[in-house]
């Protein structure tokens, strides 16, 4: 069998490489770093963690990204198994230490003997005589092989800035101000139900750093103008400016946390750190990404009770995105249309997030390797969390989807991209379920029907490889 080439090894490019392998597939691997390096990494590693060290939440009943997880898990997963092994605690998300994470997934591809790694950049289109390749260069392409992608598809890349939130060495926060404790004390895996370290704002405390922050000297904004800021990760300073009680409804939001120095009083703002290295040295901002100036960003994050003396490791930042039209330019099995030897995988593709990139890696990675070995790929049904992300991308799968090929927008996966369920839940009884009993009744179902599908899914494609 002649090999296929994967162009990136990053979340999505470790992910695929892996599978192919898996499947009894050569694979070769060319990644440019350490040789060529990105705005964002900072090691040669495999699937290095660019931001934050979480992999969301790892509840597989009632959130997507958990049940995500465990499809991945099922299937296999190189990323999973590896973020299961290095885990940190994080409440109910599953964070890893980053270090022990990335040097894992780069030890068992190298360990993998249909894998060989090339240490060299793609400068252009690969070369016609690879018949197979799955592009994963992420959200940081480099140029040359950007360039070369406009060229060939006619369709310019997007580009937009994620924000980066700020990491704080844990023995330069005041503990006699802040405490432990996870939102409505909910133990994750491996945590304690106390993971978190919260810092208390009174009333004066919050407009004052509010104030400071709209104030705040930021990346000059004509750079960046018509970004479109995605939604789930916007800056904390464009947070502010969209109303002063925002952020205490998103990341500041002081609901489930029991100040214990005095319980009577409820704090007006809250906080949250999370750890961020298997030693717990350092912790990291939740939901602070922000794109103030360096100089700015630690003095007024330094207002924070509890982090007056606060060391940072690294600030927060803004960063470019690349992402392809994909319902326009790819097939269901994330081909292009105009060249259907390349397929693409990852964040370039237009998902977003470590988790979601390494979904699609390891789709593209099963769809190559099923047609090198003459079977046709089956997309995963629409029904499971896999198949949603894929319809999401290719446009395919979902009638109700909004994601036309204009409108197109990278996106987590969120239920929102599931088919809808045929029979609303309702509760043993027989009673009709409202609000939020409701909503969690509907997120199980789903999730159950997901997984039941995934199965029958992989019950065919594994008749299908062998065959
Ligand atoms: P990557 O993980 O970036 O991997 C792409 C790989 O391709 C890299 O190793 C790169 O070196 C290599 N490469 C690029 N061009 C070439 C070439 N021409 N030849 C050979 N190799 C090449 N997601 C989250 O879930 N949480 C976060 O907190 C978060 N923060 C982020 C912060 C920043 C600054 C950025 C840029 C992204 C962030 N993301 C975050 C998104 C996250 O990085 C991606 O979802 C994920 O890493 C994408 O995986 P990928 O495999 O597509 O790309």
């Amino acid at each position: 069998l002649s090999p296929v080439h994967v162009v990136g090894a990053g979340l999505a490019g470790s992910e695929a490489a892996w599978q192919i392998a898996r499947a009894g597939v050569p694979v070769v691997l060319h990644e440019m770093r350490p040789v060529r390096g990105t705005e964002a990494h900072k090691t040669g590693d495999f699937a290095e963690l660019v931001c934050s060290n979480s992999f969301r939440s790892d509840d597989a009943q009632t959130n997507a990204v958990g049940l995500l997880h465990e499809e991945m898990r099922r299937l296999g997963s190189l990323i999973m198994a590896c973020g299961d092994a290095h885990q940190v605690p994080a409440g109910g998300a599953l964070a890893v230490d980053r270090d022990g994470f990335a040097g894992a997934v780069t030890a068992r591809l190298a360990d993998e003997p249909l894998v060989e790694i090339r240490r060299e950049e793609i400068a252009g289109l690969p070369p016609a005589a690879w018949d197979s390749v799955i592009l994963a260069t992420g959200p940081l392409t480099s140029p040359a092989l950007a360039e070369a992608i406009t060229a060939l598809t006619g369709e310019s890349s997007l580009a937009f800035f994620d924000a980066i939130a700020p990491i704080v060495h844990r023995d330069s926060i005041d503990m006699e101000i802040a405490w432990f404790q996870s939102r409505y004390d909910k133990p994750g895996p491996g945590g304690s139900g106390a993971d978190y370290i919260n810092c208390p704002m009174t009333r004066e405390q919050y407009d004052a750093f509010l104030d400071a922050l709209l104030a705040g000297e930021k990346t000059a904004f004509k750079e960046w103008e018509g970004t479109p800021y995605f939604d789930g990760c916007l800056p904390i300073e464009v947070m502010a400016e969209r109303g002063r009680e925002t952020l205490r409804f998103g990341p500041m939001k002081p609901v489930g946390l029991t100040n214990p120095r005095d319980p009577t009083v409820k704090p007006h703002a809250i906080v949250q750190l999370r750890q961020d290295n298997a030693l717990g040295t350092l912790y990291n901002m939740v939901g602070f990404q922000t794109k103030l100036r360096h100089a700015e960003q630690a003095r007024i994050l330094r207002m924070i009770p509890g982090l007056e003396g606060a060391e940072f490791a690294r600030l927060g930042g803004l960063h470019r995105n690349t992402y392809l039209n994909s319902p326009l330019l790819l097939d269901a099995t994330l081909r292009l249309k105009a060249q259907p030897r390349l397929r693409f995988a990852g964040q370039i593709t237009g998902c977003e997030g470590y988790v979601e990139s390494a979904a699609v890696g390891l789709m593209a990675g099963r769809f190559a390797a099923a047609e090198r070995l003459g079977a046709l790929p089956a997309p995963p049904p629409a029904t499971t969390g896999m198949g949603a992300l894929l319809g999401h991308i290719t446009g395919g799968h979902i009638v109700t989807l909004d994601a036309g090929p204009r409108s197109f927008q990278p996106m987590n996966v969120n239920f929102g991209l599931f088919p809808p369920l045929d029979v609303v839940p309702k509760a043993e009884d027989g009673r009709r379920l409202r609000g939020a009993e409701k909503t969690a009744a509907k997120k199980r179902a789903l999730t159950r029907r997901a997984l039941t599908d995934l199965a029958a899914w992989m019950d065919g494609t594994g008749r299908a490889a062998t065959e």
